[in-house]
This record gives C-alpha cells, sequence and structure tokens, in this order.
C-alpha cells in the first residue's frame, strides 16, 4: 500500500473528477480534497439554468452521491480553505492554521465571479452567480423584483436574462458589445441571440458600458455611459471570471492569466499539477496555451491530471466544448477560435436551427450546432482534421460533414 498522499485544492467538478480517477487508476495512498464550500462538489451549469428555474434540484447537481468519498477513502473536507501553498516543504496551510503534507498537489480552484469596479456596485440588490447558493437566492430575488437589469452579455448575463424572463420577470440587458456573446461567437452569430432575447421581451441596450449604479439604500437602477436611467432593484453582474490563482502566484508558482503549465498540466513546481478554470495549459494541437472556463475541461482535465499526477505522462489536447441553454434556443461549440476570417452558416440562422462554422484561411477553427442534435461529432472532426474545406460545400446541408474531411 502507497505511504503518500495526493492532496487536492477545490472540491468542484474537476478537483471531484480527479479524485475519483486516482481511485479508479488504483492509487490507495491518501486522497486528501479540500474545498472552502459548505456542499460537496457539484456541477455549476445548471445554476443558470433549470436549478435557478426551480426545475431541477439540487442532488441531481452533485459530482457523486453523498457517500461516494468515504465510499472511496477520499477524504473530503468542506468548509475547508487553502490560504497558502509551500512548495519547499511539501505543506498547504489550511484557514484554522493546520499544515498538510503531500507528495502531489493538484489546484482546482476555478474561477470566480469579475467583480464591478463602479460606483453603487456594493448596494444591496447588486448580485453576482458562481454558488449554488446564490443562484438559490437568485431565484427568489428574481420572483420578488420589479425589474432585473442584467450587466453583461457574455453567457452567464445571456442565461439569467432567459431565465428571469422565463420566471415572469421584467428584464434588461446592458453591454458594452453591438450583440450578445461578441467577443466569443462574433457579430453574425451574436446577432442570432440579440433577436432571440428581444423577441422574448428582454429589453436590450447594447453598445453602452456602465458608469453607475444609482440608489441610496438598495440599487435603484443603472445609469448608462450614455446618460440612461435603466431602472431595476435586482443588478445581475455577469462580466467574467477571474481564475483563482493567487495560492499559486504566492508561493511563487508561474502565473499568467491563470497557473501555467505544460502540456502534462503540470506547473512550474514538478509535484504541483492544475487543472479546470484555472489552469493555463500548453495545448499541443494548438501549439500555445490556452485557458478555457468550460465545463467539459473541468470534467476531462481533473483525471488527465490525476492521471498524470500518478506518472502516465500523457499530454492534455481536447478540442475544448461548451454549450448553453437559453429559452428554447440550445446549442454546442466545438473548436477555440480567438481569429478568423468568415463565418460559413448551413441552414438559416434567422430559423434557429442552424450550424455556423469559423473559418480561418480556409480552415475551420471552430464550428456550432444550435438545435441541431447529431452534428457536433461531425464539427469535432472538421476542427481536429485542420482540413482546408470549400465553403460553399460546407454551407451545404446537402453534403455530408465526413466528406469535407480531405
Ligand atoms: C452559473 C454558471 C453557469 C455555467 N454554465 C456553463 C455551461 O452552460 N457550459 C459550460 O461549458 N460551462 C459552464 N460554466 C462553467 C463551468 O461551470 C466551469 O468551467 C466549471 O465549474 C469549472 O470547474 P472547476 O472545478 O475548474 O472550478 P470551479 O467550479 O470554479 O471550482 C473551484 C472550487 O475551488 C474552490 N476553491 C478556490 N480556492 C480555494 C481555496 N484556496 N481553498 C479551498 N477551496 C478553494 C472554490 O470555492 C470552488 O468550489 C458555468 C459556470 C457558471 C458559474
Amino acid at each position: 500500500m502507497s505511504t503518500q498522499t495526493f492532496v487536492i485544492v477545490g472540491a468542484s467538478l474537476a478537483g471531484a473528477k480527479a479524485a475519483e480517477t486516482l481511485r479508479e487508476e488504483g492509487f490507495d495512498g491518501r486522497v486528501v480534497l479540500l474545498g472552502e464550500e459548505t456542499e460537496r462538489p457539484y456541477e455549476r451549469p445548471e445554476l443558470s439554468k433549470g436549478f435557478l428555474l426551480g426545475t431541477k434540484p439540487a442532488d441531481k447537481l452533485y459530482v457523486h452521491a453523498a457517500d461516494f468519498y468515504a465510499g472511496h477513502d477520499i477524504e473530503l473536507r468542506t468548509s475547508t480553505a487553502v490560504t497558502a501553498l509551500d512548495p519547499g516543504a511539501h505543506e498547504v496551510v489550511l484557514d484554522g492554521g493546520e499544515r498538510l503534507g503531500y507528495d502531489r498537489l493538484l489546484l482546482a480552484t476555478g474561477a470566480s465571479s469579475r467583480r464591478f469596479p463602479v460606483a453603487g456596485a456594493d448596494l444591496p440588490g447588486v448580485v453576482y452567480l458562481r454558488r449554488m447558493g446564490e443562484s438559490d437566492d437568485l431565484r427568489t430575488a428574481i420572483q420578488g423584483a420589479s425589474r432585473v437589469v442584467v450587466v453583461g452579455a457574455g453567457w452567464i448575463g445571456s442565461e439569467v436574462a432567459a431565465c428571469a424572463r422565463m420566471l415572469g420577470a421584467e428584464v434588461s440587458m446592458i453591454a458594452p458589445e453591438a450583440v450578445p456573446l461578441e467577443r466569443v461567437l462574433g457579430p453574425e452569430v451574436g446577432a442570432v441571440y440579440r433577436d432571440l432575447h428581444a423577441d422574448k421581451g428582454v429589453d436590450l441596450h447594447l453598445s453602452t458600458g456602465v458608469d453607475r449604479i444609482e440608489g441610496t439604500d438598495a440599487a435603484t437602477g443603472v445609469r448608462t455611459s450614455d446618460g440612461t436611467l435603466v431602472e431595476g432593484d435586482l443588478v445581475v453582474v455577469g462580466i467574467g471570471a477571474a481564475p483563482r490563482d493567487e495560492l499559486a502566484r504566492a508561493a511563487g508558482l508561474e502565473v499568467d492569466n491563470g497557473v501555467l503549465t505544460d502540456e502534462h498540466l503540470r506547473t512550474s513546481e514538478p509535484d504541483i499539477y492544475a487543472a479546470g478554470d484555472v489552469a493555463n495549459a500548453m495545448h499541443p494541437f494548438y501549439g500555445k496555451r490556452i485557458r478555457v472556463e468550460h465545463w467539459a475541461n473541468a470534467l476531462n482535465q481533473g483525471p488527465a491530471a490525476a492521471r498524470n499526477m500518478l506518472g502516465a505522462g500523457t499530454a492534455y489536447s481536447r478540442v475544448p466544448y461548451f454549450y448553453s441553454d437559453q429559452y428554447d434556443f440550445g446549442m454546442e461549440y466545438n473548436g477555440y477560435a480567438t481569429e478568423w476570417d468568415r463565418v460559413v452558416f448551413r441552414g438559416d440562422p434567422a430559423s434557429r436551427e442552424f450550424l455556423a462554422f469559423w473559418l480561418r484561411d480556409g480552415q475551420v477553427v471552430a464550428g456550432l450546432n444550435a438545435n441541431v442534435w447529431d452534428q457536433a461529432d461531425g464539427i469535432k472532426a472538421l476542427v481536429r482534421s485542420g482540413a482546408r474545406v470549400d465553403a460553399d460545400r460546407l454551407a451545404d446541408p446537402a453534403v455530408d460533414l465526413g466528406e469535407l474531411l480531405g
């Protein structure tokens, strides 16, 4: 039996899946999973979907059944924050001062909601969404609000706006971009989301920033940078997330927009690994480091890091994948497009049943299937292949995606 101790900091999806994998792979030393939240590990996507709507109960969100951890001899310690790492001594320091030794350490500390740096942002009625309790509170607040103002038109802002409308609230959305999700999807596909929200009755204030949040004792509205007052007594701020890399930074690990790792998810400290939202990991397929905040990345990188902690030496090279559901419009996205020169649609975007492809130099760098559910594998294969495609054939529904692989 191994006398080694593997410690995982961050008891959420990446951390919990890593712990599971250590046992699956036969590691029989000590596994300690440390998390500052009160809940055992759960998945966050439903916090801005079914759980927020009240249609999906908490027990469907947990990564594992309550007895899984004890059953697999995993020491899960919730409500336990790690306050420091000591790589030299191979120890972590817990909030009560206890020091815990490790042979290998995984940082799965995730990300946190970016705070809004404007006047009035600390007023009651201004809220963020990252945790289960925040989603619970938000549902109640939406139900009691005269109008919900969503600041930010990224994934969380857009999904919260959709849920709030579905819960019957009046909703305004304010964002600096010309269309929702513009930074990730670009103007063409972002316009589909703009029209969707407008059709569902969201009062859109796009291409404008926020000057301040108005109110004396509580939020009463948002003043946009063009001087408009958007009234509302509940302000949901969804302006992105920041990696929780502070422990690593303080301990002297290499950090830059997350904890830097090699393709094996190993940090600049040989016995410390990182996975999930916090990891800015070298990606062999892209030939550079990428950090993505996607459910599938946490799901797969946690296990990949665990295997490498056991010596597998396998590079993590999955093509990124994420999904979103807003109203009755669902989509999946495969790839990683930061720059492209063309977007090609297959199907009419106005029908809200279509595929979209982002092309760079004739290669598909990402593809999305919206309300079409049998094409994701074909899209992923195209992205992986790096094949140069004929745009007309790509747009033609009669051409099987497999024929374009080259
Ligand atoms: C509302 C919402 C909706 C989302 N919807 C989607 C979606 O539709 N599709 C999609 O692909 N992705 C979605 N995501 C993203 C997805 O949930 C994340 O990518 C995923 O949660 C990342 O998992 P993680 O384990 O890396 O980090 P996290 O889930 O952030 O977990 C990190 C954990 O570490 C803990 N922690 C941090 N520091 C310490 C410390 N010092 N000591 C102890 N514990 C610590 C944190 O409290 C947290 O519990 C959504 C995220 C949110 C918030």
